[in-house]
């Protein structure tokens, strides 16, 4: 009886010390892991997971343009390479939306073996500019693969994955992902213009261009969205996740928006970094391709957020879950 109690208490104390272990691994230097916001669609619950993958370090020119807006886009992007400050890291994030009707993925993340070069064989061009262009830290266990585990679902789980773009930063768990992927067709014709890395991320996987569903498509009647971006294509029955093509980051950049009872959220990618950057009188990103078509862009979202209940969601963002909850309470 003594041993049995004895046992018990030795038990008692591991899976303490192991559910600490794993929360400080969730717990990383900017302070994020695995976030839910649980909000519904239709009376049905629809929740939200913002997904840590690590962060990426890039240069000040990078994130707040150096040049004239009017600058060429490889003149800009010349000047980022050139440039020797950097910001501060800023976080990976990927959205999972557990939707009634099945589960979403919002882009897929970075690379946990970005500085080892075998794994960079297929292309050793792209990992010479790719990391001349930024750090990037994923621990293994911050991987969208991971994550995945770490909430218990399987690849099978996964109904769709939707890419914003194909920057190196949202699209390195879609291998191991092997779900079908919504991609913008500009992105796979300008891939090595834009810093795609298709050889060592997207071999294999099967991609879906969004622009030729388009065609054809009426623009919901009452739906700002339809109307200020052109008609957007409905990944649900109840039309509550539509995909918009929005080029201006990248040739074939997208935007989500996941429409709930508490409001629509707008998956934006790197359109902007922070939602704060759509002001007309903020900086915008030097990495752009189409600053013009950005401005354009930014001006079109400010319409949709103040005549709607809206949230815009960032990739790179600090404190997506917070801001999603202090949103979706008002
Ligand atoms: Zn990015």
């Amino acid at each position: 009886m003594l041993n049995y109690q004895k046992n018990l208490f030795l038990g008692i104390i591991l899976s303490l010390f192991i559910s600490y272990k794993t929360y400080s691994q969730e717990q990383n230097n900017l302070g994020l892991g695995i976030e839910k916001n649980t909000l519904s669609i239709n009376g049905n619950p629809l929740e939200i997971f913002t997904l840590y993958t690590g962060n990426i370090q890039i240069h000040s020119c990078h994130y707040e343009n150096c040049k004239k807006e009017k600058s060429p886009y490889i003149l800009r992007f010349l000047k980022i390479l050139k440039d020797t400050s950097h910001v501060e890291p800023i976080p990976i994030n990927v959205f999972l939306i557990k939707h009634p009707e099945g589960n979403f993925v919002i882009d897929a993340g970075g690379d946990p073996q970005w500085y080892d070069e075998s794994s960079w064989e297929c292309e050793p061009f792209s990992r010479k500019i790719a990391q001349k262009l930024a750090n990037v830290n994923v621990k293994p266990e911050e991987s969208l693969e991971s994550r995945l585990k770490q909430l218990g679902l399987k690849n099978s789980d996964i109904k769709a994955a939707i890419v914003t773009h194909l920057h190196f930063d949202h699209t390195a768990g879609l291998k191991k992902l092997n779900a079908p992927t919504y991609v913008g067709k500009g992105d796979i014709k300008n891939g090595r213009i834009i810093g795609s890395v298709p050889c060592k991320f997207l071999d294999g996987v099967k991609l879906i261009q969004v622009e030729p569903l388009l065609k054809g498509l009426n623009t919901e009647k009452q739906d700002i969205g339809d109307s200020l971006l052109g008609a957007g294509l409905s990944l649900t029955k109840d039309n509550a996740i539509k995909v918009y093509s929005t080029p201006g980051h990248t040739p074939g950049s997208l935007t989500i928006r996941v429409r709930t009872d508490q409001g629509d959220l707008w998956f934006v990618g790197d359109i902007t970094f922070e939602d704060t950057q759509i002001e007309t009188n903020s900086k915008v990103a030097g990495i752009h391709f189409n600053i013009k078509e950005i401005r354009k862009l930014h001006k079109n979202l400010k319409l949709i957020l103040s005549r709607t209940n809206s949230i815009l969601i960032p990739a790179h963002q600090v404190n997506t879950s917070q801001r999603i909850k202090t949103w979706s309470n008002k």
